[in-house]
């Protein structure tokens, strides 16, 4: 008998298993059966010798009139051909081998009846089955089992150059006939959630009786999946609880009443609910663990900076961390300006209870990077603000004691981790913000250990953004237009965005990039694993293939010197060095450059209120999330928002008609949906969160809800009771191989 954890040669043999590594990776039992089929093919209905047509799978029932066998020709290896007759017809079944085929002619002799079914061809003027699958009938073979052998369904694998699909059903037989499993799941949890065993669901995922046989399967399957990750999630927030943390409750009359009181608006509903939960939770001992998501422009911000201060009012220290330079940059500019002599601790004119906040980039001098340690390392600095720099080992707190990330889509779990772990004896407060409106399904999934706040409304007095798509081949007339509008947009004191795909000039576009219509040319670091990016390259669309896409260094200077000559312009992307990109973002946010042209380095936070316009380039290029995260730059002050999403996709294509949802809704969960259900859920789970790849192969989140919410419950319910799964040692080692290939990933990719 074979354990899931057995090597696949016992089993299958030697050959065979060095085949299945190398052309799939595939190396124990476990790992073979959980190489499903890609799809199923029914034999096909019994069908007359007469009325084959080529490329149908077909089932035909035949008497063997004649075989013959020869040697390959130039080559090792034999041919068996057998000619079935059934009267209206004839056909050759073709055999190839590496070896004699002896016994398959003992097998098949003529004048032996049987069903032959696989995919119809034609070689040198003859039908013919190649290596088609068979059963022979006798006298005692029912009349009823020809009908049923013809409805099966048959497997078709995920097959390589070297392996077929049709070898690996095989494997998969002989494996299945000495499998013995243990079954991991609680029989409880089976049975109230009506799930088959694990050895009934492999057998029939493989090799299914009928479709309700194989979707009964699939159910049971996906559970496993589910569950396994939602025990894993469900055992770090019972480990979470076990951290204790410093409570830093509010404090009457400090920096964070100071800051609010300076605030020119009321906080919305949404903002103070969110608020005053954050607030309660990080006077506790215990570390909190809070995701806040909400529509791009809710404000978030404050939210952070207020958490942030409550903290510095209670003696400790606070993180921001920023998925760009640029954000950071803004969020270090605008926090100290709101914070005025509140943030001059030390220095004359510093108000008394004053803190600092401190920049950490990547990119800072010799000099300031030392300034900025040694103030985080003393505790000067209350607050410090950076990209992943802070990351590093180098960077000590005297007294971390809250970790905001956001936009956290761009981070993975263990860069968390990394962070939290700068907080000695005790874990940091951790608040994870994220404008990429999250499906439930994701949520629970991805940011499974997480509880959630959500914002829903966006601040009163804001303005629509109204959004058109402008189809630039088909209609010359309107790209002009385009250039017209940004024109009088700056007349009116207002200011634009014009936005790339690319940033041209040099070599680092180099050919790979381009081909693949990545739309990150501009970014560096975290930028470049952004799961938002993503979504968008259809290389296999005209328009988009045919040229590479447009830059930010070309159209600028075309833009210069042509249609909005005259205007002041500044270029911003993230090849620039750190201190031009910082001036040019700090003049474009004072008013003094009226368009930015610039690549996605302002897809996240970048908030210039005056800026009332946004022209997108080769808009196409882009994925959903990240166009409408793009698109909330604009429409965030006084005035209408403008957004024009310019492209010369065809009308009718599947880029065109995502660009179309684009402009129907500002609704950002409606997008990330849509966003979800066009790429893969690997993508979506591998960049944002290490390691779940290759444990989710059945289940998606999209459609899968019900049953995550399900397994989610039955796992919070079992870890409460038993936290070490001690009474289940079969689920505590499915659960441990998820998390040992989750390490052996982390491990590959760092
Ligand atoms: P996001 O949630 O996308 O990060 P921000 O925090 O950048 O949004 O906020 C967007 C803009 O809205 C900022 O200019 C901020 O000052 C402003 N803002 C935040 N809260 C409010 C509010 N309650 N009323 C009016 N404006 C607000
Ligand atoms: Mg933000």
């Amino acid at each position: 008998m074979a354990v899931l954890e057995d090597p696949l040669a016992g089993v299958v043999g030697g050959k065979a298993a060095r085949v299945l590594d190398s052309a799939l990776g595939l190396q124990t039992v476990g790992d073979l059966m959980r190489h499903y089929p890609r799809r199923y093919e029914s034999r096909g209905e019994l069908t007359d010798l007469a009325s084959l047509a080529d490329g149908e799978h077909v089932t035909v029932q035949a008497r063997i009139a004649k075989v013959t066998s020869r040697p390959m020709r130039g080559r090792p290896g034999s041919i068996f051909e057998a000619t079935v007759t059934d009267g209206t017809g004839q056909l050759v079944l073709t055999f190839f081998s590496r070896g004699r085929q002896n016994w398959r002619e003992a097998k098949l002799a003529p004048g032996m009846t049987g069903l032959f079914s696989g995919q119809v061809s034609t070689y040198r003027g003859k039908r013919q089955l190649a290596h088609p699958a068979y059963m022979l009938l006798d006298d005692s073979t029912p009349a009823y089992a020809a009908e049923e052998y013809a409805n099966q369904l048959i497997p078709v694998y995920p097959a390589a150059k070297e392996i077929t699909s049709w070898q690996i059903a095989n494997s998969v037989d002989m494996v299945l006939k000495s499998l013995d499993v243990e079954d991991p799941l609680p029989r409880a949890i089976r049975e109230n959630n009506g799930l088959c065993g694990l050895a009934d669901a492999l057998r029939g995922i493989h090799r299914p009786i009928d479709w309700a046989d194989k979707n009964r399967s699939t159910k049971r399957l996906k559970w496993d999946e589910a569950f396994a990750l939602q025990v894993v999630l469900a055992q770090r927030r019972v480990a979470a609880m076990a951290f204790t943390a410093t409570p830093r409750p509010r404090k009457e009359d400090g920096l964070l009443d100071a800051y609010t009181a300076g605030l020119p608006f009321d906080l919305t509903v949404g903002q103070d609910l969110a608020g005053t939960t954050i607030s309660d939770e990080l006077g506790r001992d215990q570390p909190m663990h809070r995701l806040l998501q909400g529509e791009v422009g809710s404000g978030k911000t404050v939210i952070a900076v207020r958490a942030m201060l409550q903290v510095v009012d209670a003696g400790g220290q606070a993180v921001l961390l920023a998925p760009t330079e640029v954000l950071a940059q803004q969020h270090f500019r605008s926090i100290t300006e709101q914070l005025g002599p509140l943030a001059e601790a030390g220095r004359l004119g510093g108000a008394e209870r004053a803190t600092r906040v401190a920049l950490l980039t990547g990119s800072l001098s010799a000099a300031a990077r030392r300034t900025a340690l040694l103030e985080a390392a003393s505790g000067t600095a209350g607050i410090m603000i950076g990209t992943h720099a802070l990351l590093e080992e180098r960077v000590q707190f005297a007294d971390l004691s809250l970790v905001v990330i956001d936009e956290q889509h761009r981070f993975g779990v263990e860069q968390r981790d990394v962070l939290r772990e700068k907080t000695a004896g005790g874990r940091p407060h951790l608040l994870v913000m994220t404008a990429t409106p999250i499906p439930r399904t994701v949520a629970m999934t991805v940011f499974g250990d997480l509880e959630m706040s959500t914002l829903t409304e966006l601040p009163a007095g804001r303005s629509p953004i109204s959004t058109h798509v402008v189809p630039a081949a088909e209609k010359p007339r309107y790209a002009e237009r385009v250039w017209e509008r940004v024109r009088e947009e700056v007349e009116r004191g207002r200011q634009c965005y014009v936005v790339c795909p690319r940033i041209g000039g040099e070599e680092a576009d180099g050919p790979g990039r381009q081909a693949r219509g990545r739309a990150t040319a501009g970014a560096l670091g975290p930028e470049d694993s952004d799961w938002a990016d993503d979504g968008s390259p259809d290389g296999d669309e005209p328009g988009g293939a045919a040229r590479p896409p447009l830059a930010v260094l070309d159209l600028a200077a075309e833009l210069e010197s042509g249609p909005l000559a005259g205007l002041r312009l500044a270029v911003l992307h993230g090849r620039r060095p750190p201190e031009e990109k910082e001036r040019a973002m700090r003049e474009f946010a004072a008013g003094s450059v009226d368009v930015l042209v610039t690549t996605t380095v302002v897809e996240v936070g970048v908030d210039v209120p005056n800026a009332t316009a946004m022209v997108i380039m080769d808009a196409d290029r882009f994925g959903v999330s990240q166009l409408h995260q793009l698109r909330g730059r604009v429409g965030r002050g006084q005035h209408e928002g403008l957004c024009l999403l310019v492209t010369e996709a065809d009308a009718g294509s599947a880029s065109r008609e995502r660009l179309d949802a684009v402009a129907a809704t500002l609704d950002g969960f409606r997008l990330s949906r849509l966003d979800l259900e066009q790429r893969r859920e690997g993508d979506v789970l591998g960049a944002a969160q290490a390691g779940r790849r290759s444990s989710l192969k059945l289940l998606t989140l999209l459609r899968d809800e019900d049953l995550i919410g399900d397994a989610r419950r039955e796992a919070t319910e079992l870890v409460r009771a038993d936290p070490a799964l001690a009474g289940h040692p079969a689920l505590a080692a499915t659960v441990n191989a998820v998390l040992d290939r989750e390490r052996a990933e982390y491990l590959e990719k760092a």
